[in-house]
């Protein structure tokens, strides 16, 4: 492991206002709340804090911008260069995005410059290569009547996102709710504001309108439930876990019946066959958990590994644990940087205590790392028992729970008992196993041989308690859009 000595300075922060209507503003209250650097608890920026009124300015900007602006009634075409435009000033300024991430969400700058802020472009970019390719279908109606469907941008969209993929989540769900022609109100993670406004800077020199996208800062129970309650938001979408995820859905139900997605996390397992080559199977498991701290929806927070190479795979993940270098996010030798926030470190420290106390073995890890900042070390529990609160709840950390089976059977089991299903994982080289298993196993995604195999082409979303409507891919579009069927009298039909 390295040390949390900080070895960057925090970048410079240029955008802390509300963004409405094209222009920053302060809050109606005056407000502000901090942000702060997870690598030393310090305070890294006062940020403009929204409310229900700030929301309100917001709702009827992005309503304007709806009922009479531009950006509905454009081409997709002409839809799609903007948005290729905004794409190419996220490159030009990826270095200072990744370092806003970093410093405001403890995520490693590297991986920022190459993995989160190209991935948020390649987002984007796809999304605007499909603005011109929405459309809908020719009907065959009987009689004398012809028919056809118009896909309509739904709306106003609300958009509620968490900070563990602070751009990434931006432009997962802005991307498409954009190429529809609909106009949004973003509220980022309180945690994690910065880019978010950076992004509504580059919007407006990218010359997406005023009022098309709008972006308010605040905490859940006020910004958050002001959007999820809102008349006049047509739609919201949502990352995040789901005691708000239930909320935002009871909001839509008690205000216009908003339409909801919902994305709400996931306890995903990673099953290890006896044929896989182990010092593989070994990296893949310690990246399904300790990427971005086990701060990662679809982490593979429980590995199940076959009788037969178990103890060699132990041995090997308990090293390859412990070389797992945790340290200043800004430093390139780090792998690992420091949990998001104090509320979160303590959350995994308190798991790490129920896995101990539930009788668990502790193999490697289970404190914190350093004196300053919120950093934990990679954590690895043998001997968890699938009914244990360790291999039930999303820590939300980097926390391997390691368990043993005999069959296939067994596997597919224990993989299915759980109440999430946003993804899996499977490494064999036996083809039955994979395919039998991939179509058994009750999840959103599944990656052979592979994790984290991310792609905007792909859909993504959950089964059971993981959520339901699905983020990325075309039908990414549809969560933003309305379907019309138009049917004509065709009175001297020659086919009639
Ligand atoms: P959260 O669900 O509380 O917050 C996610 C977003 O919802 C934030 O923007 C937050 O301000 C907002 N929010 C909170 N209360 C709200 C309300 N009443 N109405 C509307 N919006 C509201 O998640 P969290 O506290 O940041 O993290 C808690 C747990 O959630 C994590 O430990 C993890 O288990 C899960 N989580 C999942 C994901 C994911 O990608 N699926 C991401 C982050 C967190």
């Amino acid at each position: 492991m390295g040390s949390n000595e900080m070895v960057a300075v925090v970048p410079e922060i240029k955008h802390t206002k509300l963004f409405i209507n094209g222009e920053f503003v302060d809050a109606a209250s005056g407000k502000t709340f901090e942000t702060r650097d997870p690598r030393t608890g310090d305070v890294l920026a006062h940020v403009a804090e929204a409310d229900k009124a700030d929301v309100d300015l917001a709702v009827g900007a992005a309503r304007e911008a709806f009922e009479h602006g531009k950006w509905p009634r454009m081409s997709g075409y002409e839809r799609g260069r903007a948005m290729h435009k905004l794409a190419d000033l996220m490159e030009q300024h990826t270095e200072e995005l990744a370092a806003l991430d970093g410093a405001d969400a403890g995520k490693l700058l590297l991986l920022g410059k190459i993995i989160d802020i190209p991935a948020a472009v390649h987002m984007l970019r796809y999304y605007a290569g499909a603005a011109d390719k929405i459309h809908g279908e020719s009907l065959r109606v009987s009689g004398k009547y012809q028919g056809y469907t118009l896909k309509e941008p739904i709306g106003v969209v609300g958009i509620i996102i968490p900070w563990n993929f602070p751009s990434l989540m931006f432009f997962l769900k802005i991307s498409p709710a954009l190429a529809a022609g609909c106009t949004v109100v973003v509220k980022p993670a309180e945690q994690t504001p910065l880019s978010a406004l950076y992004y509504a800077h580059l919007a407006k020199l990218a010359g997406i309108p005023g009022g098309v996208i709008n972006v308010v800062p605040g905490f859940g129970p006020t910004a958050g439930a002001a959007i999820a309650s809102h008349m006049d938001v047509d739609s919201v979408a949502f990352t995040g876990s789901g005691e708000v995820g239930r909320l935002i859905m009871e909001a839509s139900a008690r205000s216009n019946l908003k339409t909801v997605s919902l994305e709400l996390g996931g306890k995903s397992p990673l099953i290890i066959f006896d044929d896989a080559d182990v010092d593989m199977a070994v990296e893949l498991s310690r990246l399904a958990i300790f990427f971005n701290k086990g701060e990662v929806c679809v982490a593979g927070s429980r590995v199940y590994v076959q009788e037969g190479i178990y103890d060699e795979f132990v041995k090997k993940a308990v090293v390859a644990a412990q070389n797992w270098k945790v340290g200043d996010p800004f430093d390139v030798a780090t792998n690992m940087g420091p949990q998001v926030d104090k509320v979160q470190f303590e959350r995994v420290l308190r798991y790490i205590e129920h896995g101990k106390s539930e009788g668990a073995t502790l193999l490697t890890g289970g404190k914190p790392f350093g004196d300053k900042g919120y950093y934990i070390e990679p954590t690895i529990f043998a001997d968890v028992k699938e009914d244990m609160k360790i291999a039930q709840d999303e820590i939300f950390g980097p926390v391997m729970s390691l368990m043993k089976f005999k069959t296939v059977d067994e596997a597919i089991e224990k993989a299915n008992c759980t109440k999430y299903g946003l993804a899996a994982g499977i490494i064999t080289k036996n083809l039955d196993i994979a395919n039998r298993v991939s179509r058994s196993v009750r999840a959103g995604t599944v990656w052979v041989n592979c994790y984290f195999a991310f792609d905007p082409e792909a859909p993504f979303g959950g089964y059971k308690m993981s959520g339901f409507g699905r983020d990325q891919g075309m039908m990414a579009i549809d969560k933003y859009m309305q379907v019309k069927s138009v049917i004509t009298a065709v009175p001297d039909s020659p086919w009639y």
